[in-house]
């Protein structure tokens, strides 16, 4: 059976690579989905069988928890995802991540504790192998534990989204992180099952007060390298928790998900240019940032659906940058309405989309499928950067931080150095939200009064409405 296990394992580490290939484009990220859903299929099936084999087929109290709890589980999986709403989104993932950790965490404490038949009576460098594996699969778990717990509760409003910066702050990761590592040296050198628990419990603490300082250090507007960089640690915690079951598929799977997480996160620390240290030693550097304090000048200009309708009928060509928004109000369905309505009509529409809009990596380009945008017209923001000087309408359907032209020239603006859509060189920019109120990052937008903006205040949903009203008005007159 050594061999089939093995082959089938082979079999789901293809089809999650697979999946990976799929997941980075959106033509084929429905069908990458399907590959990563049969791959697991797959793995907990042969997990399975594997398990009843070496029991002897005995099927005893073992095999009913196996399948009670893959139901259990799947079903309450099953329900948040057909739940969740779009804006939630990101705090499902945030919650998920920490699951693994815990996860990685009670599989060390649990190996640890009641080892498999034969590896309590390891020694020399094979006890010290073993010690270590649990000692790094339960830390780097708890890390991952809290820290997402954290981000999960900064997600969803229940923590502030400001960094909290400790005076010394760097001090006390690293003595947090020397006593982590000092603390294995006792209890590696335990022997028998359980001598060492104290150290290892102890450790747990430290390294969960190490992710809970780490990412309460992050202020709202690195957030998003955050929720990528905890995706990467929740897949090294796995693949640490693999190297203690030794099952190879978790220590791939686990080595996919880490890489690939990590891969994202110096994408995103790119597009936000930011450096992947400062992030990861929560707030290196930010000390001292201060909160935008740019004078405003300008005024507000209101503008009409009537109004917004006319100008989009006779441009031609528009840019619609959509942000977190458009996602609140679930807009994204009319706004291919228009967009529809527009080409029909002759006019250029295009999209912009930066690399944090929203509240997920590639949030926006989701919403944007969904409603069915054909992909050609969905640009990113280095292609479509150089083009807003050219484009006769912007249409910004909440958006805030990525549009922030004080991102640019404000140095005490804490995205100061972020790369933005550079919307106001267009000839008028329209803006549809709700009233002026700032964006994840909490800094004001100089964008609004700017003499070639326009506030279209409202719903984004209401407001597109509108628009569409007002255009096939036009179009039946
Ligand atoms: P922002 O959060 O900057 O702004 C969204 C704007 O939408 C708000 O100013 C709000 O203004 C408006 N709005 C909210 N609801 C509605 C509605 N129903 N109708 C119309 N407008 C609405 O979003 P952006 O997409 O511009 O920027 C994303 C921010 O989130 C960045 O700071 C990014 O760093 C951060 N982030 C991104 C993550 C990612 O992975 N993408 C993860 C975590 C954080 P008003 O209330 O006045 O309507």
């Amino acid at each position: 059976m050594n061999g089939v296990t093995s082959i089938a394992y082979l079999l789901s580490g293809v089809l999650f690579i697979r999946s990976l290939g799929g997941l980075s484009k959106q033509e084929t990220a429905a069908r990458g989905n399907l590959y990563g859903m049969l791959g697991m299929a797959l793995a907990v099936g042969v997990a399975g069988v594997t398990w009843l084999i070496s029991n002897g087929g005995t099927i005893g109290a073992g095999l009913p928890l196996l399948i009670g709890s893959v139901l259990v589980g799947s079903v309450i999986g099953g329900v948040l995802a057909r739940r969740v709403e779009m804006t939630g989104m990101p705090e499902l993932v945030a919650i998920l991540h920490s699951f693994v950790g815990l996860a990685a965490v009670l599989v060390g404490v649990s190996s640890y504790l009641a080892p498999r038949a034969g590896s309590h009576e390891l020694t020399g460098a094979a006890h010290t192998v073993a010690m270590v594996e649990i000692w790094v699969g339960v830390a780097v778990g708890a890390l991952t534990f809290t820290g997402s717990i954290i981000a999960w509760a900064k997600l969803r409003g229940s923590l502030s989204g400001k960094p909290l910066l400790l005076p010394g702050r760097h001090l006390i990761n690293a003595g947090i992180a020397a006593g982590i590592v000092g603390l294995a040296v006792p209890f590696v050198a335990t022997s028998g099952p359980g001598e060492g628990l104290v150290w290892l419990l102890v450790m747990t603490v430290l390294a969960g007060l190490l992710g809970i300082h780490l990412v309460m250090a992050i202020g709202g507007a690195d957030m998003p390298v955050v929720v990528s960089l905890l995706n990467s640690y929740s897949g090294w915690a796995a693949a640490a928790a693999g190297f203690v079951l030794s099952n190879d598929l978790l220590i791939v799977t686990g080595a996919l998900v880490g890489a690939s997480g990590a891969i994202l996160s110096i994408i995103m620390c790119r597009a936000m240019n930011r450096s992947i240290l400062n992030v990861v030693f929560g707030g290196f550097g930010t000390g001292d940032v201060k909160t935008s304090e740019a004078p405003r000048s300008g005024e507000v200009r209101e503008i009409s659906a009537d109004e917004t309708a006319a100008r989009l009928r006779s441009a031609r060509n528009v840019i619609i940058v959509p942000g977190y928004g458009m996602a609140v109000a679930r807009a994204q369905n009319a706004v291919e309405d228009l967009t529809r309505g527009l080409r029909e009509k002759g006019v250029t529409v295009r999209f912009a989309i930066h690399p944090v809009a929203g509240r997920l990596p590639g949030h926006m380009n989701v919403l944007l499928a969904e409603a069915g945008v054909p992909y050609d017209i969905v640009q990113e923001m280095e292609h479509i950067n150089h083009d807003f000087a050219s484009t006769d309408v912007v249409l910004v359907i909440g958006a805030n931080d990525i549009v922030n032209p004080g991102a640019l020239d404000d140095p005490s603006s804490p995205i100061y150095g972020m790369p933005v859509l550079e919307v106001w060189k267009s000839k008028l920019v329209v803006v549809l939200k709700r009233g002026m109120a700032a964006g994840y990052a909490g800094v004001e937008n100089p964008l609004f009064l700017l003499d070639n903006t326009r506030m279209l205040f409202g719903d984004a949903r209401k407001s597109i409405d509108a628009l569409l009203a007002a255009v096939g008005k036009a179009q039946a007159a």
